[in-house]
């Protein structure tokens, strides 16, 4: 079919889910059809194509496009418009994508359920009482309910995996550093990745080759060449490989339901041939409080460019300069946001520095150590994307750390910079999906993509 009808039929689509689901905070259908008419003209003048050339692609709410809002889903960005464009973006533009929404997520990409954005809340498409998972929630459940083909996510602490798991769709966040990170509003820079929502693999291989590129306004940006994804992926590729499965992540307590899904797929990949391998990734435990450190003082030093002074929300019930900078931020922030603040201003002070932050750099190396030892011996690592699937919305809101402990098997994977997805594996007994995360070496996206293939 042409650009054009699929572009059409998403746009029908999203028209006629979107009152349920309420995966978008905007919606651009002029630009997306007149972009879907020009691919169709490369295409009838035999014009050579980008990988994403005339597919509806939407963006999470936290990159900036030239000319276009940029909220972040806060309060405080909600009249922002951003004067220039995301590396990741212009790659897709340049790559002949047909950019269509931007997306619903929690504030600054600050939660695990999407309820923590400022403007609404999206729900999941397989029951709409339950939460879509977060912070990329509405990149996952518009890809879920086929409101867009592929959708552009970031994932600090599991913000790509975890909603990819509990709305049943391939989530992919790759190697830190293989995604240009300017133009993505920062939460926590050292963690923070651009990566996909998608139906297939496939879809998500074609993507990143779309996306990932050598950036010198990106001071992580790695130099390596961008591989082909897509034409070397193999259902034979889990052939004789040997899998590992970190015996810290099947624990008393989690969901047996997701655990026997888990413990199926590797069944499967066993079928395709590959070894399985119990292995130990020690430190697992002492993941959430060191990315709750860490993540936080990162995210205090980035938030503090929002002080209603320069592009931000700016409150007109000041009476002097130090006043607005309070009330700027007491009013355009919200609940959780001001949390982290407070957490990271305190764990980066002075006195508190060497027993909290500092400390936590340290385990942070230890975890990538459990990572490194661990690859000596397996190609790659199974594991449940998250304990439990989609929870009912409401359900943790009043309840911080048994949000945050939604996390805790895809912190992990940032804090080691490693690339790592979420592919679905089966549905609980409610017919909610499940999630198999598969964790990868570093830079090994071309392999992980093909063993991720085989899978599926
Ligand atoms: N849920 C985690 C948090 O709230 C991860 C968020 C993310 O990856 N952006 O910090």
């Amino acid at each position: 079919i042409s650009s054009l009808e699929l572009t059409k039929a998403v746009i029908e689509r999203t028209d006629s889910v979107e009152p349920k689901v309420g995966a978008f905070l905007f919606q651009d259908p002029e630009d997306a059809l007149e972009m879907a008419k020009k691919s169709d003209e490369r295409r009838a003048k035999g014009e050579t194509l980008g990988e994403l050339d005339g597919i509806p692609v939407s963006l999470k709410d936290i990159v900036a496009v030239e000319n276009k809002p940029l909220t972040c889903a806060s309060k405080m960005l909600e009249h922002y418009v951003s004067p220039y464009t995301a590396t990741s973006v212009k790659n897709l533009q340049n790559n002949g994508a047909v950019l269509w929404g931007r997306l619903n997520m929690d504030e600054f990409a600050m939660g695990s359920s999407c309820e923590n954005s400022a403007f609404k809340s999206t729900r999941n498409p397989w029951d709409v009482s339950r939460v879509p998972g977060g912070s990329s929630g509405g990149s996952a459940a518009a890809v879920s309910a086929g409101e867009t083909i592929i959708a552009l996510g970031s994932d600090t602490g599991g913000s790509i995996r975890q909603p990819a798991a509990f709305c049943g769709v391939v989530g992919i966040k790759p190697t830190y550093g293989l995604v240009s990170r300017y133009g993505l509003a920062a939460f926590a820079s050292s963690l923070d990745q651009i990566g996909s929502f998608s139906r297939t693999v496939r879809d998500g291989a074609l993507f990143l080759k779309a996306v990932a590129s050598y950036d010198r306004l990106d001071s992580t940006s790695v130099k390596i060449d961008i591989p082909d994804y897509a034409s070397t992926l193999s259902v034979d590729s889990l052939k004789g490989k040997k899998i590992g499965i970190p015996k810290e992540y099947f624990v008393d307590g989690m969901d047996l339901e997701v655990r026997a899904a888990v413990e199926k797929a590797v069944a499967h990949c066993k079928g395709l041939g590959a070894e399985i391998v119990e292995i130990s990734l020690p430190h697992t435990d002492l993941a959430i409080p060191v990315y709750y450190i860490i993540a936080t003082a990162e995210a205090s030093s980035n938030l503090a460019r929002y002080d209603g002074i320069r592009y931000t929300h700016r409150s007109d019930k000041a009476h002097d300069v130090v006043d607005l900078y309070f009330k700027s931020r007491a009013e355009g922030f919200g609940e959780e946001v001001k949390r982290r603040i407070i957490l990271g201003s305190y764990v980066l002070s002075s006195g508190y520095y060497d027993a909290y932050y500092l400390r936590a750099q340290k385990v942070r190396t230890l975890i990538r150590n459990d990572f490194s030892e661990a690859f000596k011996t397996v190609d790659v690592i199974a594991a449940p994307t998250t304990p439990a699937c989609a929870f009912k919305a409401g359900e943790k809101s009043g309840d911080p750390l048994s949000m945050y402990l939604n996390d805790i098997f895809t912190i992990n994977v940032n804090l080691a910079g490693l690339p790592g997805m979420s592919l679905p594996c089966g549905f609980n007994s409610e017919g909610m999906p499940i999630g198999l995360q598969l964790i990868g070496k570093a830079f090994d996206e071309q392999n992980l993509l093909s063993y991720a293939y085989a899978y599926e």
